[in-house]
């Protein structure tokens, strides 16, 4: 069993853990429940939920996986709002079609 990373925020932890299930990698989350049985948040990293790969084996593809899913995220986070020639509504930067008309958004010239 090897940690891929450890997070404050289990959600975050239990979204990647989702992410590698479906790609067929065995996780398993450790200190998952630390923080709610202590009642408080415990801003210690050792104590934080961390996700690990079952079989070592699978840790490098589960490493790619995740920074492919971080890169995937970061660009659709730093995607420009963009106009609809159509409508002329706002679409978010990582939306391809407008959420109003549904015209495709125009490659950025
Ligand atoms: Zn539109």
């Amino acid at each position: 069993m090897k940690e891929l990373f450890r997070e404050r925020d289990s959600t975050i932890v239990g979204y990647y853990q989702s992410v590698l299930e479906s790609e067929g990698i065995p996780t398993f989350i450790r200190n998952q429940n630390a923080v709610t049985m202590m009642g408080t948040e415990i801003p210690i990293p050792e104590f934080f939920p961390a996700l690990c790969v079952v079989n070592d084996d699978d840790y490098d593809s589960a490493v790619a996986v995740i920074k492919e899913r971080r890169n995937a995220e970061n660009d659709a986070a730093s995607a420009e709002e963009w106009t609809c020639e159509n409508c002329n509504e706002a679409n978010p930067g990582n939306f391809d079609i407008c959420w109003s008309c549904e015209t495709s958004q125009k490659p950025a010239e």
